[in-house]
């Protein structure tokens, strides 16, 4: 197949290099990895996205069978994703012109802004349409309430667009939930998780020792935004024995960490629950360093307030460490407690300490429960099987289109 992804803010070129910012994350990771392995499995990918730096050539080949076409849309530069939402037409009309060149036979687009601009161009060729929304508005809405800087049409949109492409992929059952109750007809919306590289994240390897003291060392590894919950973590490791220390990966690069103003408030509560000195902050890790970085780790915590599917604990379980992980979003469905880790609620310092007190203690139970955690994301969450579940649901659509431009018919959901 030839397949058209649409991912307007992520581009699949930063997902080496630059993640932890607070705009990068694991939709870089996730759109470049499947793109990798849809390729292996023989299809061609073009992978839209905009344009953020006028010396970006306009199509960067980025593996055999992948393409990266850069898009222009408003100002060669980076903006917040938030002020991107009035560029979606200019995308849009730069996607038709593309797609009257080169018809794909299929478009996935990520992220609610990437299918706004992506339907009405496929809807005009008769190309059919899957959606992944990565993160919905609404979810975003209910736990950011008046921080939330998105868009107010993005809710209302997010259901217009469930409703109107040919199949929503929720990345999990929690999604799928929150679809439902947003109107979108089940039978719209198929759960496929994103993947874990487990070639790359793997139990064996060199280790990256984070501290010297040769306690219990736990680990984050997130964007540095108050609901990934840094803060509840730091929180825990006050009701800890002194031995515990914690590392923090993610956020501005090393040098720029003091003017942060998330590591501000995170160090500042670090003093006040007199843990400053057992607190690392390194700042951005390249993907590439992660793996060892796990791998020094005793256990990993991975505790937001919500998240929508959430690649670390998985990246962690593929390196063999057990997680503790809030029971919310994807990570109710990729984290089986007390198998793979503990589960705990969201925002409940106690009980993120009263878990890694147990893994603590009992260090033979947490190498288990890595060991289940890596046997876990091979057999689950490998890229090549989640890229087997896509390439099924994009078969699907395309199955039951009829292709007539701009007239586009579609059959009964795969
Ligand atoms: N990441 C990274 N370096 C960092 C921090 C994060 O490479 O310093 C990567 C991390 O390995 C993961 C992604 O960024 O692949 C974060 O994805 P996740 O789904 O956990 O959270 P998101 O950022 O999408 O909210």
């Amino acid at each position: 197949m030839r397949i058209a992804m649409v991912s307007e803010h992520a581009s699949p070129l930063v997902a080496s290099n630059g993640l932890g910012g607070v705009d990068a994350g694991g939709q870089n990771v996730a759109v470049r990895a499947l793109a990798l392995a849809l390729a292996d499995a023989g299809h061609e990918v073009v992978v839209h996205t905009r344009r953020t730096d006028p010396r970006t050539p306009r199509r960067v080949p980025m593996a055999p069978g992948v393409v990266v076409d850069h898009v222009d849309a408003g100002p060669a530069a980076e903006l917040p994703k938030d002020e991107l939402v009035d560029l979606m037409d200019a995308f849009s009309a730069d996607l038709a012109s593309c797609w009257r060149a080169e018809r794909p036979d299929v478009v996935h687009a990520h992220f609610w802004m990437s299918g706004l601009a992506a339907l009405p161009s496929a809807r005009a060729l008769g190309v059919p349409v899957v959606q992944t929304f990565h993160a919905l508005g609404s979810v975003k809405r209910r736990h950011q309430g008046a921080d939330d800087t998105s868009p107010a049409r993005r809710v209302a949109a997010e259901s217009d667009l469930g409703a109107s492409v040919d199949r929503v992929l929720a990345t999990c059952r929690d999604e799928a939930d929150e679809l439902a109750a947003l109107g979108v007809p089940a039978e719209q919306v198929t759960v496929v998780p994103c993947g874990v590289d487990v070639g790359h994240f793997t139990p064996a390897g060199d280790a990256a020792s984070t501290s010297g003291r040769g306690g219990f060392r736990v680990l984050t590894v997130s964007r540095l935004v108050p609901r990934k919950g840094v803060d509840t973590v730091i929180a825990a490791l006050g009701r800890l024995p002194r031995d515990v220390e914690l590392t923090v990966a993610g956020g501005p690069s090393a040098g720029r960490l003091d003017d942060d103003p998330e590591v501000r408030r995170l160090r500042a509560l670090a003093a006040r629950t007199g843990v400053a000195d057992r607190v690392t902050f390194l700042g951005a890790v390249a993907h590439d360093a992660l793996p060892a970085l796990y791998r020094g780790a005793d256990a990993v915590a991975c505790v937001p307030v919500y998240e929508p599917f959430g690649l670390v604990p998985l990246e962690a379980m593929a390196c063999g460490r057990p997680v503790v992980a809030a029971a919310v979003g994807g990570l109710a469905d990729t984290v089986v407690d007390d198998v793979t880790g503990h589960h705990v609620p969201a925002g409940d310092p106690a009980a993120v300490a009263a878990a890694l007190d147990a893994l603590r203690a009992h260090p033979r139970r947490a190498r288990a429960l890595g060991r289940a955690g890596r046997r876990r994301a091979v057999a689950e969450y490998g890229w090549d099987r989640v890229a087997a579940a896509h390439e099924q649901a994009y078969a699907g659509v395309v199955a039951s289109t009829t292709v007539s431009p701009g007239v586009l018919t579609t059959g009964s959901p795969a």
